[in-house]
């Protein structure tokens, strides 16, 4: 097999490590590298698509959602909050194109974003 470049495909294949936080059929979440709250991480489909720009009908986004709520509340973020957010192509601050969720929490999120 061809070696893949994306990272996140990467991580998704276990080619490299990542601190995983919940495996599913279409999806998985692992914490950022270098996170930007006491609490976050990247919910992603297993599924390449570059950005939210590119999702398609197959793209079960309601899916990813809920999976990123659900993670926030086992990681006891649903009461006191957090933020889901998509940085989505040049403008939207995307650095890893592979669409990803952030959920960020456990601290008092500022607004607007920078
Ligand atoms: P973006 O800037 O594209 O919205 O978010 C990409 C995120 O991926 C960044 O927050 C960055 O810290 C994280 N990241 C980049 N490389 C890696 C990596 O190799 N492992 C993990 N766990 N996170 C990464
Ligand atoms: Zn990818």
């Amino acid at each position: 097999m061809m070696p893949v470049k994306c990272l996140f495909c990467r991580i998704v294949n276990g080619e490299i490590p990542a601190d995983i936080v919940a495996e599913r059929e279409d999806a998985i979440v692992f914490r950022d590298v270098s996170p930007k709250a006491p609490s976050h991480m990247l919910v992603i489909p297993r599924r390449h698509v570059d950005s939210l720009d590119e999702a398609d009908e197959g793209m079960d986004l309601g899916a990813l959602l809920r999976l990123a709520a659900e993670v926030a509340r086992d990681e006891g973020l649903d009461a006191s909050g957090y933020r889901v957010v998509i940085n989505t192509n040049d403008d939207g601050g995307q650095t890893v194109r592979h669409l990803h969720l952030h959920v960020l929490g456990g601290r008092q999120m500022t607004w607007p974003p920078g």
